[in-house]
């Protein structure tokens, strides 16, 4: 990493931290199995329409065990709303099972167990271990694959695994578990992937995408 990249990570990890100091995750869940869940429905779809999905399917079905012996027609119009609700529906049904016969009903705490759960990633076992472990962990997805790339400082643009590497040699420790909450605001209100606000963003001087697509 050259030392540009270097002082530019720094000046943008000063500027999340300030501008986005109060960012948490605003899923509404009261155990480890309700916020994996939640997760899990995140995917292609906004935390607002998890929330008014879980509220209605963690009412009925709080926990494992009480998920795992549901019907799956009753869980997919319970999580229709938030899209691809069949895979969803068949992924959290999956999984609840695999907690109730494989783990006594509880959460495994290592990436590794994680993501041999159903419809577990290494995006979605990272937030996960983030949230309720504290976990030093970096959850790469699309804003954080784009915003990482554009400002150079991750080489390959569509390759997750690589851009955690990069990316925790990059900052330290004590940034990792905010940082991919705080590259995703970031890439919602100023990077977009489609129009990116580049004439009013801080980096504009800096960022490898805008100076290419500009000189
Ligand atoms: S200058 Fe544009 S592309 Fe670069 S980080 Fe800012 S908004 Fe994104």
């Amino acid at each position: 990493m050259s030392n540009e990249i270097k002082k530019l990570a720094a000046s943008f990890q000063r500027y999340l931290r300030k501008e986005y100091s109060d960012i948490k995750t605003i899923l509404k869940f009261n155990s480890q199995f309700q916020l994996l869940v939640s997760i899990v429905l995140s995917a292609q779809t906004t935390d607002e329409n998890v929330n008014k999905a879980t509220k209605g399917l963690f009412k009925k079905y709080p926990n494992a065990k009480l998920l795992s012996a549901a019907k799956l027609r009753d869980i997919e119009s319970l999580v229709f709303s938030t899209g691809f609700y069949k895979v969803k529906s068949k992924n959290i049904h999956t999984l609840s099972k695999v907690l109730v016969s494989d783990y006594n009903s509880r959460i495994p705490k290592t990436i590794d167990e994680l993501v041999k759960l159903p419809g577990v990633g290494r995006k979605t076992a990272s937030v996960f271990l983030a949230e309720t472990f504290d976990q030093p962990t970096i959850a790469v997805d699309t804003h954080v694959l784009r915003v990482s790339h554009r400002l150079g400082f991750s080489s390959k643009r569509y390759d997750p695994i690589q851009t955690e590497k990069e990316l925790k040699q990059l900052f330290p420790k004590n940034f990792w578990r905010y940082l991919s909450m705080s590259f995703v605001q970031f890439g919602r209100d100023v990077c977009n992937a489609k129009k990116p606000l580049c004439n009013v963003c801080n980096f504009n001087n800096s960022c490898k995408y805008f100076l290419s697509v500009n000189t």
